[in-house]
């Protein structure tokens, strides 16, 4: 595509790198059936190709209008696109560039500005989200339903165990730390734990981190760079002192966080004070699935230690994996979970679309209710329509909202994973 970027931008370290991404796009429109937003909506200008055109305007001085804003905002970053693209376009990279030069020239209506204002606030700080879990629960009949839609129906919502997973001791020369992030300690609370103990049988010990907080991934998405570049560089000095005392990996079992942290290194290459400890830190940022594959041999050997799963019948427990676009599209961790699940005797059901985001794509479910819904209607359906006994996923933002649309157990993989090993 031929490029002519306008004055302002022409010469910027971010017009450059929207310059090289978009001479990359050859318009062939091979991404488009892989553009959730472009099958439901039909509309090119809700496709990867014609988001790219309308940034191009952008960048060349056309005035942003709400217009815009509109179809950049309805896009889910799923990068879905990128998997599809014969080209190799950095789609992901330029809509971070365009939405921030969208931002800065379109103003939102104040109640759109508040909303994002108290999703940046909220969701980031791990009590005010217990907090708001709290207050929703007790006030769930008058919510409206954008919000209660993002809650667990009542009836579906697992009973916590009265004692959560206990942390195994820290044992094991080898060590990695884990990162536990903002939303997930409150909405599900052994993942972590879950994870640890699969770690321990494995040979691996694993280290909180309680000093670090939010990846950054919410204020990022939302466009407050400034304020995702704050919680960035916490987490590098809450993280370093382990780094440096010898931990091997700096694991994650929310996919998309796992995305975010290996995104340090790039997006704090500008600071000097950072840069080095930043792109350190993505080096040795792993999803939870690349430590264990890394380590199948072991992993197989603690499987055969205990005797396989079985469902109330005594037939092997039958799973649907829903690989979350963090994962298969920005991790480009595509089979490396469901082997895992095979391999500790757990039957997978075949999931159509699986390419197909389920609408979670962080706050867009929030802020995009109607087509989230859409989404997660046909994710639920393409999940339940192997008829398993479970739903399993790798994040948890697609946790908690595929759990919205459905009556089956909803968990993270690795919880099926030590229950299989009898973690308690
Ligand atoms: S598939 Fe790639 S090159 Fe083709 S239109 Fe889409 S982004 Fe452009
Ligand atoms: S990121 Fe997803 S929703 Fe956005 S243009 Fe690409 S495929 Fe479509």
């Amino acid at each position: 595509m031929q490029t002519a970027l306008a004055d302002f931008v022409r010469d910027t370290p971010a017009g450059s790198e929207a310059d090289a991404i978009l001479r990359s796009c050859v318009h062939c429109g091979f991404c488009l059936p892989a553009c959730p937003t472009y099958r439901l909506l039909g509309d090119e200008l809700d496709s990867p190709r014609g988001r790219i055109y309308l940034m191009k305007q952008l960048l060349e001085g056309e005035p942003a209008t709400a217009r815009t804003q509109l179809h950049l905002d309805r896009c889910l970053t799923c990068r879905a696109c990128e998997s599809a693209c014969p080209s190799g376009v950095q789609y992901g990279r330029l809509l971070e560039i365009g939405r921030e030069l969208t931002e800065e020239r379109v103003a939102r209506p104040p109640i759109a500005r508040l909303e994002r204002y108290l999703l940046r606030k909220i969701f980031p700080r791990t009590p005010r989200v217990r907090a708001l879990l709290g207050v929703a629960a007790a006030v769930r009949p008058l919510l409206p339903r954008r919000l209660k839609s993002r809650l667990p129906p009542p009836a579906q919502r697992p009973a916590p165990p009265a004692q959560p997973l206990a942390w195994p001791s820290a044992r094991h020369a080898r060590r990695v730390l884990l990162l536990s992030g903002c939303v997930q300690p409150a909405l599900a609370r052994d993942i972590d734990p879950a994870a640890a103990q699969v770690l321990d049988r494995i040979g691996i010990s694993a280290t909180r981190v309680p000093a670090a907080g939010c990846c950054g991934a919410l204020a990022h998405h939302l466009t407050a760079h400034t304020e995702a570049l704050e919680q960035l560089r916490h987490n590098v000095d809450a993280l370093w002192p382990q780094v440096e005392a010898g931990a091997e990996a700096v694991a994650v079992t929310a996919s998309a966080c796992a995305s975010m942290v290996g995104d340090y290194g790039r997006l704090l290459k500008d600071d000097a004070r950072y840069a080095a400890r930043a792109a350190r830190i993505s080096a040795l940022a792993r999803d939870i699935s690349q430590v264990l594959s890394a380590d199948a041999a072991a992993l197989d050997a603690a499987l055969a230690a205990v005797p396989a799963p079985a469902d109330r019948q005594g037939g092997a427990v039958r799973v649907a994996f829903q690989a979350p676009c963090s994962l298969q599209h920005a991790l480009r961790l595509s089979g490396v979970v469901e082997p895992l699940l095979v391999a500790a005797g757990f039957v997978l059901t075949p999931v159509v679309d699986g390419h197909t985001c389920c609408g979670s794509a962080g706050s867009y479910s929030l802020l995009q209710p109607q087509l989230a819904q859409q989404l997660l209607r046909a994710k639920v359906a393409a999940l339940e329509a192997g008829a398993p006994d479970c739903i399993a996923t790798a994040n948890i933002g697609c946790l908690a909202h595929i759990r919205s649309g459905t009556a089956l157990p909803v968990r993270h993989w690795i919880e099926l994973l030590a229950a299989r090993l009898g973690c308690g």
